[in-house]
């Protein structure tokens, strides 16, 4: 088989990328490891930066989105029994979110790869990029009992932190960066009104809390757990009375509690790799880098990597022009280190750390006070949140 660009991996990062290429006459062929119905089960993020949305768009993907999803303007931080707004668009002129799930995001684009007949290759197993260092690299995939090779122009490895192509580059041509945290977020998806309409990022000396949702009717709430927990230490029921322990009284007295859906911990890590590129070989999304859910940054990450790969792309095959992805890997790494800043201090804003301080705890309130009395502080917090120029 032979293809333009081949692209390892079937979540978000891949299919946005193939979809947009495709509108633009470049071929792809996406290679993802599961079937589709496993890809679709994962519940992960639900906050869309405006950015997102627009390559949504863009790709032709975005009117369910458009339709269904929920603009939030604002989102609240709950504080020693309170909570403070936090005014997106006021603070930002404007810029505002869109709380739209990953798996329905997921399956839209889905089905616009379906509308165009892309093709993606469910249950590809050991996928493998070859002589990507080398003008003619290749994929190798298996199917059952049958070998498959696709010759391409380029790789992307879009598969995800565990995926093959970040561990396929040899260890001495690219630099890691990791911070592994001491807890997780122990989270459940509960099939009821939502306590809030926006989201509340609660700090309480018993650890942080968060209340999301992923539609009127879909609560998605989380705790901060040590990482000794596992997901049978939390009945529904502890669950609940844990996180209403966090939440101010007034949230806590208002929220509907439901059977859990889905309950699982993810623990929390920021990690990067440097350079994003090696030869034909080009990492986007959570392959190059993750960050702590805190301040919703992982898919949106993912996304400005995907916004430059597909206008080099496009230069390159429409114009001759290899300027984009010569810089792909600078300019991406610039924006994604914002956003592992931005996570970064959120999460150490909100969290309680084991091994903080006296010291540190009266910087964490300070830092919380800060925010809240100086209109630029809380204006730099909202630019993040909503996503910084691509
Ligand atoms: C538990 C969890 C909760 C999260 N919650 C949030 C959140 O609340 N907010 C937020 O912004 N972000 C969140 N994230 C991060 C967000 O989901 C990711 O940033 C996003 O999924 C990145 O998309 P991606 O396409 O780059 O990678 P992925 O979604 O990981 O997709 C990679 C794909 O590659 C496939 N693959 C892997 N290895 C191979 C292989 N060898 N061959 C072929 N295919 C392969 C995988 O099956 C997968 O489909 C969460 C992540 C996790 C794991």
């Amino acid at each position: 088989m032979r293809t333009q660009v081949g692209i390892i991996g079937g979540g978000p990062s891949g299919l946005l990328l193939s979809q947009l290429l495709h509108l633009r006459g470049i071929d792809t062929v996406v290679l993802e490891k599961h079937s589709r119905d496993y890809v679709l089960r994962r519940i992960r993020a639900g906050v869309l930066e405006h950015g997102f949305a627009a390559l949504m768009r863009e790709a032709k993907v975005g009117e369910r989105m458009d339709r269904e999803g929920q603009i939030h303007e604002g989102f609240y931080i709950a504080h020693d029994g309170i909570k403070e707004r936090v005014n997106l668009k006021e603070l930002t002129g404007g810029n505002t979110v869109i709380v739209y799930g990953q798996t329905e995001l997921t399956r839209d684009l889905y089905e616009g790869r379906d509308r165009l007949d892309g093709i993606v290759i469910h249950n590809a197993e050991d996928v493998k990029p070859h002589d990507f260092d080398t003008s003619r690299p290749y994929l190798t995939y298996r199917q059952g009992v049958d070998a498959v090779r696709v010759d391409c122009d380029y790789i992307i490895g879009c598969d995800g932190f565990h995926g093959v192509s970040r561990q396929s580059i040899p260890k001495d041509k690219m630099r890691e960066y990791e911070r592994v945290y001491p807890f997780g977020w122990l989270g459940v998806l509960s099939r009821t009104r939502p306590v809030s309409p926006e989201l509340i990022y609660a700090t309480h000396e018993r650890g942080f809390a968060l209340c999301s949702l992923r539609s009127p009717t879909l609560s998605r709430y989380y705790i901060q757990v040590p990482l000794t927990d596992s997901v049978e230490d939390w009945s529904d029921a502890k669950f609940f009375e844990e996180l209403q322990r966090r939440l101010p009284e007034d949230v806590a007295a208002a929220m509907i509690t439901g059977p859990s859906i889905e309950k699982s911990i993810a623990p929390l890590r920021s990690f990067v790799v440097e350079p994003m590129r090696f030869g034909r070989l080009f990492l986007a999304g959570d392959a190059a880098h993750i960050v702590p859910p805190t301040g919703a940054r992982g898919l949106n990450s993912a996304a400005s990597d995907i916004y430059y790969l597909y206008h080099a792309l496009v230069d390159h095959y429409t114009k001759r022009d290899d300027a984009g992805l010569e810089s792909y890997s600078r300019r991406a790494l610039a924006r994604v280190w914002k956003g592992q800043r931005f996570s970064w201090w959120m999460t150490a804003l909100l969290h309680r750390f084991p091994d903080s301080s006296a010291y540190d705890r009266r910087l964490q309130e300070t830092d919380l006070a800060y925010l809240f009395s100086s209109q630029k502080a809380l204006a730099s917090l909202a630019e993040n949140y909503v996503g910084l120029p691509f």
